[in-house]
């Protein structure tokens, strides 16, 4: 490929839009343009890296047996209503667009295909003689994200990889799913990411486990906690660790005291000589479910730890099962709770707060539901609000309240917390950009969308599932976003738009264009993906775009052409190596080759 014909259009300027580096530079590198909010092009050289990325997925897909297919983008609701996700995916902050067509019938654009692929399985698989099988696709989906952002990183259609396997028992789906973990971690490695694995929350999909691939990157959206000596990592969300000890305290009788204006567990704490994990705070929500009322709920947690909100709806779809799907978990404001005139001596409140409280609130049937942290329900005796204004109680203990509390793990482990699996070990945070998701399913789609085999014994059971996705376009993003410099992006070989490009210094000079040419020439006949900078430009800006657009091998034929040289170095590493152009190839094709299985030039030529 030549550079006059690439419809190179490079910008000086990151865009304003751009707030991370990686979207920043593929903007400025005309890899990508926005067409709007969370909807790109993909302009010819990021379809490169695209492609590039899709053929090390095949090749790993398929030497795990998976068969690749292409299912439809548009989906019918009815598929959607059987699952039970239709309003889950549809109703308040649901992600899929949706539509009814010209008869008046309802449709979706695929942010997933669980439900198509089961349907399609049901329909074909009768006998466990079929079984096991994997059907994967690399296709574009839709999510209308609450906050698109960050480029690829978040968009509202993107490319994904989608797999989806079936076994006749939880074994071979768990055989399976360990088979596709090394696959994962094979093809992050070739595309030249740093991926941790670590576990992770199932989130609306559901299923038993589940695993996620995080690039390890400061801009990443996601938190995780990992102990160093790499027995433990999880993403916060579904993360578990010990709570520091409790200070103990004393409470010898039941009674109330005066806490004037001290509305925080800061303020308290220092005002009576206490240490936050002697208190309690009481968190107020209100959680909408797809099939039942809406449920207020109050949480009791140590006044020194914080809430998982992830962890807290997980535990409400469990204890309230019947009513569906968790569609939204809100903090109840005070404001509108006392719009509603609800009394609510906020800054005060216990876990005893009355459920005359929220009386009036419309959408709550009955009162809350009241949920005890861990943390919390291990004191013994604690100091609460009284919920009365400016004054406080201590408590002898949980029975003294005289209430029914659920016992339930919702708190944010942090950093710095003891490991579980070893107390003298310690959680460290790192960011982390979520690439790939692997689920053992169960038989939660199978169940319910019959999809059922015949077993060895003769029974008709549903299959056991997994799902594996990756973000394809958002790991090409992440590998900018691990490799860049203050010049440009630095791509590893095995994903780059071209893996050579050969720059002429001065395209005035007759001899320094035919010597390019011919080396050209070569590198195509020799299977190199190459690119020619012959434009009329000067040396210093090819140079600067080289740098821009992040070639990881350049080769200049310049001044020194005259007598047969050529220069070559890396994107990477500044030292620059004058060889005889005749030395070329033999030097850079076994380095090339090598590259291409997973990684960069080693610095230095
Ligand atoms: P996130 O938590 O980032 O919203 P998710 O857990 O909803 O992602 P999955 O359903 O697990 O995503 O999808 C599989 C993969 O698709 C993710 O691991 C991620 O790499 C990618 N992906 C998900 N949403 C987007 C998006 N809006 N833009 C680009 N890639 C995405
Ligand atoms: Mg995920």
């Amino acid at each position: 490929m030549r550079a006059q014909n690439l419809l190179l259009v490079t910008l000086r300027e990151p865009p304003a839009e751009a707030e991370i580096l990686s979207h920043q530079w593929l903007v400025r590198g005309g890899f990508i343009r926005r067409v709007a909010s969370g909807i790109y092009a993909y302009m010819p050289l990021m379809w490169r890296v695209l492609r590039k990325v899709e053929a090390i997925i095949r090749e790993e897909m398929d030497a795990t047996g998976a068969l690749e297919l292409r299912l439809p983008a548009l989906q019918p609701a009815e598929l959607w209503r059987r699952s039970g996700r239709w309003d889950t995916y549809t109703d308040g902050e649901g992600i899929m667009f949706n539509l009814t067509d010209r008869q008046g019938r309802q449709l979706g654009l695929g942010p997933t295909h669980e439900e198509v692929i089961t349907s399609l399985a049901a329909e074909l698989i009768r006998s466990y003689r079929q079984l096991p099988v994997s059907l994967y696709q690399l296709q574009t989906k839709f999510r209308d994200e609450i906050r698109p952002r960050f480029g690829l990183m978040r968009g509202r259609e993107f490319i994904m990889k989608d797999a989806y396997s079936f076994h006749a028992d939880e074994e071979d789906l768990r055989r399976y799913y360990d088979c596709m973990d090394q696959a994962y971690r094979r093809i992050f490695a070739r595309c030249g990411l740093k991926v941790l694995a670590v576990q992770a929350d199932s989130g609306a999909i559901g299923g038993a486990a589940s695993q996620e691939f995080m690039a390890i990157a400061d801009a990443g959206e996601d938190l995780v906690l990992s102990s160093r000596d790499g027995r433990y990592a999880a993403n916060q969300e579904r993360a578990q660790s010990l709570p520091p000890p409790s200070a103990p305290l004393k409470v010898t009788a039941d009674e109330c005291f005066a806490t004037p204006g001290q509305a925080t567990i800061e303020a308290v704490c220092a005002a009576h000589h206490l240490d936050p994990t002697q208190t309690v705070k009481v968190l107020l929500h209100r959680a909408c479910f797809a099939d039942g009322p809406d449920q207020p709920v109050l949480t009791v947690l140590r006044g020194d730890q914080e809430v998982n909100t992830v962890k807290l709806t997980n535990t409400l779809g469990h204890l309230l099962a019947e009513r569906g799907t968790v569609l939204a978990l809100e903090r109840l404001e005070v404001d509108t709770l006392q719009d509603h005139g609800a009394q609510l001596p906020v800054g005060f409140l216990g876990p005893d707060l009355s459920d005359d409280a929220i009386q009036g609130v419309p959408g709550f049937v009955g009162g809350f539901l009241r949920i005890v942290d861990s943390t919390a329900a291990d004191l013994a005796g604690f100091v609460c609000g009284a919920n009365v204004p400016d004054r406080h109680r201590r408590v002898p203990g949980w029975s003294a309240l005289k209430l029914s509390f659920t016992r339930a793990d919702v708190r944010s482990a942090q950093p710095g917390d003891r490991c579980c699996h070893d107390p003298k070990a310690v959680l460290t945070a790192t960011r982390g950009i979520e690439v790939g998701h692997i689920f053992q399913l169960g038989r939660k789609y199978s169940s319910a969308l019959a999809a059922c085999f015949n077993s060895e014994s003769g029974a008709t059971e549903p299959m056991w599932m997994g799902c594996y996705g990756i973000g394809v376009s958002r790991l090409a993003q992440a590998a900018v976003e691990q490799n860049h410099d203050d010049n440009g992006m630095i791509w590893p070989v095995s994903i780059a738009p071209f893996e050579v490009v050969v720059t002429v210094a001065n395209g005035e000079e007759q001899e320094q264009c035919r010597l390019a040419e011919q080396l050209y020439g070569e590198l195509r006949a020799a299977g190199v993906d190459v690119l020619l900078d012959d434009r009329m430009e000067r040396a210093g800006v090819k140079f600067k775009d080289a740098d821009l657009l992040g070639i990881p091998w350049r080769v200049v034929v310049g001044r020194n052409a005259a007598r047969g040289h050529v220069e070559l170095k890396t994107r990477s590493a500044k030292d620059v190596l004058d060889m005889d152009a005749s030395q070329l190839l033999p030097h850079l094709i076994p380095q090339l080759q090598r590259q291409r299985r997973g990684g960069w030039p080693e610095t230095g030529v």
